[in-house]
Parts: structure tokens; C-alpha cells; sequence
């Protein structure tokens, strides 16, 4: 999918030469020619990077900056300015431009930067996204995941509903994985040592997980072992 790159600028021969040079490697590009039209065309699409001029009426380029960057740091930014520049240029840069770019400049230098930006910005996803993955309150196996804190469940890609009462079933099991765990065990840890029913409520509340978690899929993860109890697992062809 081609990436996408917003134009800020007022300069109509600027923003229609960088549309053409951009659209030319294959980025897909929008233009705005005032800060106000900017912001809207940035809240309404997405964008993997702004062009943003900093000489800009009305409301300026730092002024664009300052509004984008008060709700996010993830869309890389790189700064127009002109040679005098030199204190919006820092200022720019200290509220969250990423680069800076002195006109007139060469395109091929420009170029080159949204690529280090673009680089950059996708090295950090993929970070941010193994660091949820470390995260001590992320659980998962075989196409579950669980996270304890935001309660978020999905299973082969689904997000999936549960009661309080559920998600502690199957976080236990969860935690667990290919061991066969009793229903006493399952009541002690998930119901509590002063649960004096009996253990059919497990057996109850299995059957409601697996309607959630298991029903219809050709994964199922939760095994009834007779007389026993229960286990987590990915089905193995030996069974
Ligand atoms: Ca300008």
C-alpha cells in the first residue's frame, strides 16, 4: 500500500512541483494551502508523514505543529523554512518536528529524509508493538491472547467478549497452557477457597467460554479430560 504524505504549503508552484515529484516515487499525496485546510485534510485522513511549511498566513506552520503534536508524536513531520528561519527552525524542532528542510533544497534531498522519517516511523511500530508484546500483563498461546489490565481477549484475530467471571477461567487456563488442571484447582483459583458450591460451576462456565472462544473454530483450544478436569491446548493429530 503506497504511503501517504500531506503537503502543507501556500506556495501553489511548490506544493504542485513536490506533489509531482512525490506521486512520482509512489507515495500518495494531498495538498492544503493554508494552516486551517491542513489541519482538516490531517484529521479526516490518514498520513504516514506531513510536509509542512512554516511560513504560512494566518495560522502558521509552528501553530499547525504545536495543534498536531498537542494529541500525537506518531506521524513523522518534516519542516519547509526558508534560510532565516533559523529560530522557528528550533522551535520547530523542539515541539516535535522530526526534520527540518531549508528552501530552496534539492528534491532529492528531501526525498531522502521522508525516507529516513518513513524508515524511522515503521522501526518504531514494529517496536512499540513486541514491547505490548513483553508486557508482563499480556498472556498468550495457540491463537488466544488475554491482556489482565485492559481486558482485551481475542482468539484467531476476534476480539471476544466475556464476564469478569470468564476472563479469570480462562486467564487461569491460560496461564497454564498444556497443563491438565482439576476443577478443584480451577475452583480454588478462580472462584476462591470460600466457595462452597459445588464443582459443576465449573463445568458450567467452561461451557460458556467454549461457546465464546472455541465454538465453530477448527482451533479449539480447551480439552475435557475425563474424570480429571480441563486443559489448554492446540489440538495435536496423536489425539
Ligand atoms: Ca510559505
Amino acid at each position: 500500500m503506497a504511503e501517504r504524505i500531506l503537503i502543507i504549503e501556500d506556495e501553489e508552484k511548490i506544493a504542485r512541483v513536490l506533489q509531482l515529484e512525490l506521486e512520482f516515487e509512489g507515495y500518495e499525496t494531498g495538498i492544503a494551502y493554508t494552516g486551517s485546510d491542513g489541519l482538516i485534510l490531517y484529521r479526516e485522513q490518514q498520513w504516514d508523514l506531513i510536509l509542512l511549511d512554516i511560513m504560512l498566513p494566518v495560522i502558521s506552520g509552528i501553530d499547525v505543529l504545536k495543534r498536531i503534536r498537542a494529541t500525537e508524536y506518531s506521524t513523522p513531520i518534516i519542516m519547509l523554512t526558508a534560510k532565516d528561519e533559523l529560530e522557528d527552525k528550533v522551535t520547530g524542532l523542539d515541539l516535535g518536528a522530526n526534520d527540518y528542510i531549508t528552501k530552496p533544497f534539492e528534491i532529492e534531498e528531501l526525498l531522502a529524509r521522508i525516507r529516513v522519517a518513513l524508515r524511522f516511523q515503521r522501526e518504531k511500530q514494529k517496536n512499540d508493538v513486541k514491547d505490548i508484546k513483553k508486557d508482563i500483563y499480556f498472556h498468550e498461546y495457540g491463537g488466544l491472547s488475554m491482556h489482565e489490565k485492559t481486558r482485551e481477549v481475542n482468539k484467531d484475530g476476534l476480539s471476544i467478549d466475556l464476564t469478569p467471571r470468564e476472563f479469570e477461567l480462562l486467564l487461569y487456563l491460560l496461564k497454564h497452557p498444556k497443563q491438565v488442571l482439576t476443577r478443584e484447582q480451577i475452583l480454588d483459583r478462580v472462584w476462591g477457597y470460600d466457595y462452597y458450591g459445588d464443582t459443576n460451576v465449573v463445568d458450567v462456565y467452561i461451557r460458556y467460554v467454549r461457546q465464546k472462544i472455541d465454538k465453530g473454530t477448527n482451533n479449539p483450544l480447551i480439552h475435557t479430560v475425563r474424570g480429571v478436569g480441563y486443559v489448554l491446548k492446540e489440538k495435536t493429530h496423536e489425539t
